[in-house]
């Protein structure tokens, strides 16, 4: 008679490629780094789901994966850890690449009229299914998203999530003021909805919660207040929020807030900061501001190409790196204008440029990966080829196109490759997608 609880035999599969992923956060400014783990045409040894080794392809067939192993066989292909997008809107698609504002114009004119559309639970499920396909699609397994106000948004973006497997975070936005009507929820209604989507989804398979504020301007004291009360109560859930984009806005929270040290105080002291912190944008913070950071151990989620796309300022990724404040990188779509990560990361190093800095690809490349795992502390589950995280794993091409090609074939050094395939490279590259060890993505030949 089967034991009661007899679990299924491991399904074993085996990916063949260069294996690429970091031990550890690369140093700033260096193309040589110990941090890096680069293994040349190994097998990804995955059961069950999990990562569990590697071994290099050039054992003899005998002692390779044998017929038990489900063999994917990328040679001269680069393997990563799925991407982490640590910012994005799931219904800002419909508004991507929409002309000619800067932020508070982008939110009335584009933003909200989009967002409208979500009160309606069906378009709410087919824009979440589109929304999870699309990062697939770009080599992205794991997001921390914002849906809109709408209780329906988020019910609808974990039901997309769970079904695909994949690591999402996301919360239902709470906004209660300086916003159109058919946004607005009110903090009696929000809390209700919150507890409720709390109780449904956090900690639900690959599921977490996140109290959701918009961002200080668009929710009233006792709003912010009632999102503390909610991190309170339940210690795991994570805090996601706009600060500091663009300077109109840290104008205006300044005149809505006169109390408040700086735009970050407004947060801290509504009891939102903390570990499971995530606070998109960041430009304009001052020094204190980045000690709160650190101590808080609340990350940034650093949207360059968001950043650029709307004007909004130049990110100071050095002077938050030298406070010991968490960097990750996120798209921001739909004020970024691709979920890719690779044009994400690009997009990254022209910002340091501008500043006269230097951005390795490591250390972008780190930011999307492990980088964002540890800030979110979900390194064991995450974010590279440890032994025990999920199999979330993606197989690029390393050049589409002759230009990209000619530039591979030229590259001597890692660093030069990697990195050329980091600003050249975009969703075009990606091959294959996988997500707990389920193949969710293939790019289709011709
Ligand atoms: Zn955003």
């Amino acid at each position: 008679m089967p034991a009661p609880h007899a679990k299924p035999p491991a399904r074993r599969l085996a990916i063949r490629g260069d294996l690429l992923d970091f031990t550890a956060a690369p140093e700033w400014g260096a193309v040589e780094s110990n941090a890096v783990r680069f293994r040349p045409d190994h097998w990804l040894l995955v059961e069950a789901g999990r990562i569990v080794g590697a071994q290099p392809a050039a054992l003899s067939e005998a002692q390779g994966p044998d017929a038990s192993w489900e063999r994917h066989d990328h040679h001269g292909r680069l393997v990563m850890p799925g991407f982490i997008d640590t910012h994005v809107h799931c219904p800002q698609i419909d508004v991507i690449a929409s002309f000619g504002a800067e932020l508070l114009d982008w939110l009335n004119t584009y933003t909200f009229p989009a967002e409208a559309h979500y009160a309606e639970p069906a378009l709410a499920h087919s824009g979440a299914a589109r929304f999870c396909d699309a990062l697939l699609a770009h080599g992205t397994t794991s997001a921390v998203v914002f849906p809109t106000v709408h209780k329906a948004s988020a019910q609808a973006l974990f039901e997309a999530a769970q079904q695909r497997g994949m690591r999402l975070i996301a919360g239902k936005v709470l906004m209660d003021r300086h916003c159109p009507d058919n946004l607005r929820d009110d903090v009696d209604q929000a809390e209700r909805d919150c507890e409720d989507l709390i109780a449904r989804w956090h900690g639900r398979g690959r599921l977490a919660y996140a109290v959701t504020v918009r961002f200080a301007a668009t929710s009233t004291p006792e709003q912010l207040a009632m999102a503390g009360r909610l991190c309170a109560r339940h210690p795991g859930v994570y805090m996601q929020t706009h600060v500091a984009e663009n300077r109109a806005e840290v104008r205006w929270i300044g005149e809505l807030f006169p109390q408040a040290r700086s735009y970050l105080d407004v947060y801290a002291s509504a009891g939102l900061l903390n570990e499971r912190a995530v606070l998109a944008h960041g430009i304009w913070l001052d020094d204190a501001d980045r000690t709160v950071l650190r101590e808080s151990g609340a990350q940034i989620a650093h949207c360059p190409s968001s950043n650029l796309f709307l004007g909004s300022g130049l990110f100071d990724w050095r002077a938050a790196e030298a406070a010991g404040a968490a960097v990750s990188l996120a798209s921001d779509v739909g004020g970024g204008t691709s979920l890719s990560m690779l044009r994400t990361a690009a997009d990254a190093y022209k910002i340091q440029a501008m500043a006269g800095q230097r951005l390795t690809a490591w250390k972008a490349l780190h930011a999307a990966t492990l980088g964002a795992a540890l800030a979110l502390r979900l390194e064991g589950e995450i974010g590279s080829f440890e032994p025990g995280c999920m199999a979330d794993v993606c197989v690029w091409d390393w050049a589409v196109g002759s230009v990209a090609q000619r530039r591979l074939d030229v590259a001597r050094a890692l660093h030069e490759r990697v990195f050329a395939w980091m600003t050249l490279g975009d969703e075009r590259n990606l091959v294959a997608c996988f997500v707990g060890g389920g193949l969710l993505f293939e790019q289709r030949s011709g």
